[in-house]
């Protein structure tokens, strides 16, 4: 078959993101043309489930009537206008929104601080900056900390921008760009699967069900913590992702973790900042957000991706007004906020978040049938033996790819077995992408039990052909 001319296109003029452009320019790309719910069109009508709802950001479906709606009455009026002087409908409203969804009454106490405040920028990386920024600043200015440093957890992802990748802890970037990056401090993340401290034997489980150990990891954020101390600072902010870990591989945390560490930090009067950016509005989360889930409030709560449902970019951090006030003064005192982007605030943008955030008040019991589907149909999956780990948070399920799960022998990175059982799955009707050998499967919240079904069997069939040794 002759390329299609999209392709060629594409592929003369186009770099994509993390991709090894020289495999990209032997094959030949889907090139897809348009989606309905779940499902995805490209150009030669091939037919696909997105089981990665995009990369993690569409939460109703594609082309959905109500969000399409609000996207075409708002452009209807105005596209967009700066928030560097000007304030406008839809971006007010969504900012009560958030403040509402992010304040439940039931899950969090008096205590715990209230995210008051909303910041908008454009993307998940810049969400986390906004809050790294922040939360810098505010521990400067209330003397909490001379030269603030972040902790973070190993193996942590927070997005590309500098800052970002700072406060991240792969490796692979910290080597390409250390010498643009500034110093932040890790822990070791709740990782039961491949944790030192776990003493429970490979089972037909989630490793978090039956791990045998006391929590050492909180332990060595105590430690953290203890040690910062000793050296007479304090750090700034704890960034983490509530509930589950995604770029990092899907590292769904144990219950109880983010409560004990969020105590910790509190106790420090060090901030927590949340990354929700994956986990956020229901995604990973019995309630919309996985902080909550453990009844914890942070000082800081970064959203974006599924924010405007996935069909525009979006991104916001809300925090307390104790932060906000600590930006307050005279004009000439300079202690504005000197940080924005041209499209802050964005009246699309915010016309489709309003309108997501409307269909995820009442999605709460269709999310909990997908969350359940996911769960019935991966089990058929522990028949075979490269399957390690099964772990869930949610509506997002993650297969741990091993070379026998007897040993849980990982493959090595080279050898590209995410890559290809995820190529498997394409064949088959079935869009996703991995991370390393962990394999992500979450749909939007509308997929059916036929397509959960038609995903873990093409999901069984792939690992079956990609893995098995001839
Ligand atoms: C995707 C992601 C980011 C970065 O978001 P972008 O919109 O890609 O910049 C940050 N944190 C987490 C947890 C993410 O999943």
């Amino acid at each position: 078959m002759k390329k299609h001319p999209l392709a060629k296109l594409d592929q003369r003029h186009l770099w994509h993101p993390f991709t090894q452009m020289r495999d990209w320019l032997k094959g030949e790309p889907l090139v897809i043309e348009r989606g309905k719910g779940a499902q995805l069109w490209d150009v030669r009508g091939r037919e696909y489930i997105d089981a990665n709802s995009s990369i993690w950001s569409n939460l109703h479906g594609h082309n959905h009537p109500k969000i399409n709606a609000a996207i075409q009455g708002q452009l209807g009026r105005v596209a967009h206008t700066s928030a560097l002087g000007l304030a406008n409908e839809p971006a007010s409203l969504l900012g009560r929104e958030l403040v509402r969804l992010a304040n439940p009454r039931a899950g969090v106490t008096q205590q715990q601080p209230r995210l008051a405040k909303v910041f908008y920028s454009d993307n998940g990386s810049t969400a986390v900056e906004v809050a790294l920024k922040l939360a810098y600043e505010f521990a400067r200015r209330t003397g909490r900390a001379r030269k603030p440093r972040f902790l973070s957890l190993d193996g942590a992802y927070h997005g590309d921008t500098v800052g970002a990748v700072s406060a991240g802890h792969i490796d692979l970037f910290h080597k390409a760009y250390s010498g643009m990056l500034f110093k932040t401090d890790k822990v070791m993340s709740p990782y039961c699967y491949r944790c030192p401290f776990n003493k429970a034997k490979p089972e037909r489980g989630d490793a978090r069900d039956t791990r045998k150990c006391n929590f050492e990891c909180v332990d060595k954020v105590e430690q953290r913590f203890a040690t910062r101390k000793k050296r007479g600072s304090n750090y700034a902010a704890l960034l983490v992702e509530p509930g589950m870990q995604g770029p990092a591989g899907m590292i769904a945390q144990p219950k109880g973790w983010l409560g004990r560490v969020a105590q910790i930090a509190q106790g420090h009067g060090t901030q927590l900042i949340a990354d929700e950016v994956m986990t956020g509005l229901g995604r990973a989360a019995c309630r919309h957000f996985a902080s909550h889930d453990e009844g914890v409030q942070p000082d800081f709560l970064c959203l974006a991706k599924g924010l405007t449902g996935g069909y525009l970019p979006m991104a916001a951090t809300l925090t307390t007004q104790e932060v906000f006030d600590a930006f307050l003064g005279d004009y000439s005192e300079l202690k504005t906020f000197f940080h924005g982007h041209s499209y802050t605030g964005n009246q699309l943008g915010s016309a489709a978040s309003l309108a997501s955030i409307g269909l995820l008040k009442t999605a709460a019991s269709r999310r909990k049938k997908l969350a359940a589907n996911l769960h019935t149909e991966a089990k058929r999956l522990w028949s075979l033996s490269q399957v390690g780990d099964i772990r869930q948070a949610g509506c997002v399920l993650a297969v741990e790819l091993v070379r026998d799960w007897r040993t849980r022998e990982p493959f090595k990175l080279a050898e590209q077995a995410g890559i290809r059982v995820c190529d498997g799955l394409a064949k088959r009707g079935v869009l996703t992408r991995s991370v390393g050998n962990v394999i992500v499967i979450m749909p939007p919240f509308c997929t059916t039990q036929q397509q959960v079904k038609k995903i873990f069997s093409a999901l069984h069939n792939s690992i079956e052909e990609s893995l098995n040794k001839p």
